[in-house]
Parts: structure tokens; sequence; C-alpha cells
């Protein structure tokens, strides 16, 4: 990679600038990171070790190691394998003669790693952190009492340990933690015996390792979590469910809603959601195409009748609803909304929270707000006969109503309803339209590539695209034609002065933790009721007359709209492909 002559250049380099060799190294020779750590690794003999974005922190490792005291002396324990403890160093040989770590780890053997100094800082960031207030979660967990290793029953050191200041701290971090860095939900995973409580967050859909705990808090966090939301500690067989008011503990105002389950081992797992106390989003920032905000606007200002958003848990539809209530939100209109939870509040919506033990389900719920004097009705949740009759029968007599489903798309939809026993011809009276939903990961902004994609690309991209259109009249006539007019249209909305189009591949970088990936798109499928729509209702048609009628009237599936967001390089294909599986 570099004659010992140039490497003699960049040592006089790095000593006349006041540079360390591996920054001359990178600037002025470009010698990439990772070959230097393989060339270290050589030197020294042992492995190298990369920096990793997900390492987990080795709780009980940093225990008694305050930052200051590694970084002085430069070795840092990552993890605890088979092998003994892994000592991440920049000079195994240095650390290694110093037997310093042998007396901080005197009943382990040790096994030595080699990195770079720029990787070394980054470890040691994420292991300490920002540590704003509350220190780090290193710190505390270094302050809590050790309790008795292994131990599944709640003892009253348990309880105490769970009224204990620094295990309080440790749970609010996590919080905080978890918040800040985006993640959706908290998961608390104890393993039996000795081994450690694993904390992992989901952000954009996927899960995170957080922090391993040792097992000695494993009841202590459990339960303290459960004071928190005032459940019972000493039911430990049973799941339990409770809410988390978390500017009660902690300085920020979010909610958290917990479930416990008793897991394998006799261990409880606890779950959170966080609540964000969400603002709505303006319906032009939700990332709907512009054809589609154009029809989504035209039914959502009619006066009366029925609008569905479907799609799968934690596919965003909650956060649409609340868009489109935003945008029809005027002082002039009754708006009441049924949710579980309220998640997003917005001023001048009247809210009501459901709460099945107080007997306020979402019928009884909808039966009062027509009582009520509505304009428009907003159901969290449509699931049975009875709250969907109920929203028909509202919007037949003057209410808007909009509602959201578990469907998987929205011609799917029509069957489902019909299916569930309800009147065809009423149903297709009421029926504005369908918006089926999906969120794909986003592209990260930072590191992204552009190329130039093959015709061979574009080819299977168009195959793809068309894939439903091929039973629509257009496609029947002239399939050739078709091709060619969705082609033109492309080049037009996404191609440059020449045609060509320029795609994005993932990369990887730290702000997106080498994923290539930050952030979420939604994906669109909007479905109106029109009068050929509502005809086929009537007829109670198969679902793919529905789909092929639906385009026919400008319906673009979600994998279509994928595969547009593909072309302005918001997402690629494979993100597209996996929110898309029938
Ligand atoms: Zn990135």
């Amino acid at each position: 990679m570099l004659s010992a002559a140039e490497f003699d250049l960049a040592t006089r380099s790095a000593r006349r600038k006041g540079q360390d060799i591996e920054e001359v190294l990178q600037s002025e020779f470009q010698v990439k990171l990772a070959s230097i750590g393989q060339a270290l690794g050589k030197f020294f003999g042992v492995p190298y070790e990369p920096y990793k974005g997900d390492r987990i922190k080795p709780m009980d490792l940093l225990k008694n190691l305050k930052r200051d005291y590694v970084e002085e002396n430069q070795w840092l324990p990552i993890e605890e394998g088979k092998e003994g403890v892994a000592i991440l160093t920049m000079d195994p040989e240095q650390v290694k003669s110093s037997r310093i770590v042998n007396n901080v780890f005197p009943k382990s053997k040790l096994v030595f790693r080699v990195t770079t100094i720029q990787e070394f800082k980054q470890t040691l960031d994420q292991f300490y952190g920002a540590a704003a207030d509350y220190g780090s979660v290193g710190d505390l967990l270094s302050g809590l009492d050790e309790g008795e290793e292994g131990v599944s029953d709640l003892t009253s050191e348990d309880l105490s340990a769970a009224a204990d200041n620094e295990l309080v701290k440790l749970v609010n971090k996590i919080i905080i933690d978890a918040y800040n860095q985006g993640a959706s939900d908290i998961h608390i995973e104890p393993r039996p015996g000795k081994d450690k409580t694993l904390i992992r967050f989901r952000k954009d859909g996927s899960l995170v390792n957080y922090i391993e705990i040792p097992s000695s808090y494993r009841n202590a966090l459990v339960a303290r979590l459960k004071i928190m939301c005032d459940l019972d500690i000493s039911e430990r067989r049973k799941p339990q469910d409770g809410k988390i008011k978390f500017k009660k503990f902690g300085p920020i105002d979010i909610e958290l809603r917990v479930a416990t389950i008793p897991s394998a081992g006799g261990v409880e797992d606890v779950v959170m959601r966080i609540l964000a106390a969400g603002e709505p989003i303006p319906l032009e920032k939700l990332g709907v195409l512009p054809k589609n905000l154009e029809r989504l606007r035209s039914v959502i200002e009619k006066p009366y009748g029925l609008f569905f958003v479907c799609g799968p848990t934690g596919s965003g539809k909650t956060t649409t609803l609340h868009s489109v209530l935003k945008y029809l939100n005027t002082t002039d209109t009754k708006i009441w909304t049924a949710e579980d939870p309220v998640e997003i509040t917005q001023k001048g919506l009247r809210q009501v929270q459901i709460n099945r033990k107080a007997g306020l389900d979402f019928a009884t719920i909808m039966r009062a707000f027509l009582r009520a004097d509505p304009d428009i009705i907003m159901v969290g949740e449509m699931r049975d006969k009875e709250t969907v009759s109920i929203g028909i029968e509202a919007s037949l007599t003057g209410h808007l109503v909009f509602a959201t489903l578990h469907t998987n798309s929205a011609p799917e939809s029509i069957t489902r309803l019909l299916d569930m026993g309800m009147d065809p011809f009423n149903f297709a009276d009421a029926l504005l339209g369908i918006l089926a939903q999906r969120l794909g990961k986003r592209l990260c902004g930072e590191c992204k590539e552009a190329y130039t994609p093959s015709s061979e690309e574009m080819k299977s991209l168009l195959t793809e695209y068309c894939e439903e259109l091929l039973n629509t009249a257009p496609f029947k006539k002239d399939a050739k034609a078709g091709y060619e007019s969705v082609y033109k249209e492309w080049v037009k909305n996404y191609g440059d002065d020449k045609g060509q189009f320029k795609l994005y591949r993932a990369k990887g970088c730290e702000k997106c933790n080498g994923s290539g990936y930050k952030g979420r798109v939604g994906l669109h499928e909007l479905m109106l009721g029109t009068d050929n729509a509502k005809k086929l209702i009537q007829e109670h048609a198969r679902v793919a007359e529905l789909v092929a009628c639906a385009l026919e009237d400008g319906m673009r599936t979600l994998k279509q709209d994928g595969i547009e967001k593909v072309l302005q390089g918001i997402t690629d294909i494979k993100q597209v492909r996996a929110v898309c599986i029938k």
C-alpha cells in the first residue's frame, strides 16, 4: 500500500504538523482507516477491531472504570466472551507489559484487540457518551449497590434497590436516551441465572441493541418500572399493562405505554411504547406524491362520507389521519375523535381516550358522538361489524367519518368489509376513499451514493411497476404503448434533460450507524370511491377487478408509489419490496 520511503515521508510530515500519523496517512496518502487497522493487527499479532456503531456497552466490565482513567491508560474492555475479556487498545504490547489490566480483572482471562486512535476515541464516546446532567449509564451503574447474583425471586433487596436513587436515574436515562434517539419502543429482555438483561430500542422500524445490564439489577429494574406505572410489583406471573406519565419522574413530557410479560426462566420482559406528545404534520409534508395529494384533498373536502386509512401496526395511519384533521380543523367545524391511545393532540379537536375497563369502547363513544352534534368524527380503529355499521350510518346521515383499518391494501379493504356483512349499497354510497400506507426506510441523506442505472435496471423497474397495469384496459389493448407511456411519464417527472435517471444506493456513515438508511418515507395507495368503484362494490366484485378498476381511475399501488420514490432518490427498490410483500 505504501513504500518505506512514503511511510518515512508521512512520519516526518506528521511530526512537523504535530498530527498523529494516522491522520496524515488518511489525508495525504489516502490510506483507509481499515487498512491501518489491519496493518496494526499484523504488526502486533492480534486481531484488528474496527469501530462498531451497534456494539452493546459491556456495563458490568465498565462498572468501576471512569472515562478519565481509561482515556489516560488507553485501553478499554469491550466484551466478555468464551475466550475471556476482550481489551481494546492501540498498543497491546505496552498494555500487556504494564499488567494493570490483570489487576482490574484478576479473575478473567484476557484477550487483546488492536484498533486505530480514531476508532478508540469513537468507542470511548459510544460507551461513555454525551453525558448531560444524568451522567453516563456506566457511571449510574457504578453507583448501584451490587445485589446477589442470579436470584430470581423478588427480594427485599430488590425493592430497596428499586427505590435507590442511582437506579431511578438509570431508568430515567434509558427513557431519555430512547426518546432523544427517536426510538418508538424500548424492549427490556432479562435472561435467567447470571445472564445479563439486554435492552434494545426500536428505531425506524428495526431493533438495535442499546445496553446490557448485569443480572443483579434485573428484578430491581423491572420493579422500578412497575412502580412508575402503578402496577402490582408482587404479581410476577401474569401479564400486566400500564402507563408511565414521565413528566412526574423526568425532564421530558412524554407518556409510555408499558406491557410486562412473564417469560421462561421466571423472569419478566417489559416492552414500552413511547407516546410522544406529538404535533400533527401538515398534509403537504407527509410525502404524498403531488398527484395523490390533489386526489386526497378532493375527497376529504367533501361534506360527508366515509374515509379509511389502512395498513399494519406502525405504518403511520394515525399520523396521516391527524394531518387530514389538521387540514379540516377550522373554527366552524366540530370534530370528535375516539383514540386508543390519544397520541397526537390538536387544539380545536375534542379527543376522547378509549377506556375499556370503564366500558368506554369505540362503539359506545361513536354512539355518544352522534348525539353530540358532530361535523367530523374520527375513530381510531374499526375492527368489528358494529363500529363499521355505525360509521356508515353516521356518514349517510351527513357526517364526515374517518377511521383506520388493519388491512393490507385499499381494494382488499373493500372485500374485507363486505365479507364482514356490510350492506353493499349503503357502503358504496358512503365510501369516499381508502388510503393504504406503509413506511419504508429512507436512504441516509448524508452518505447515499448517486449512480446512473443501467438500461436493464430501468427495464426491470418498469416491468415491476407495470405488473398490475397489465390487467387494465389500456394495457390489454396495447401493452407496448402502455409501457412506453409510463416510461415517458417517468422521463418527464424524474429524468434529466437527456432523459437519464439518477438513482441512489445505501452506503453507510456515522450518522446512520453504518446502515445507509435514516428515517422513513410513507408509501401511499389511494383508491377513490368513484362511480365505477361504487358499481363494483354493489356487485360484490373480486379484489382483482377492484384493483384494475382503481388503476384505471388513477390509483397507484403501494409498489408503484414506492418505485416513484426510488426514481426520486428517496429510497431504494430493496426497501420498497420489503414493505410491499403481499
Ligand atoms: Zn449515512
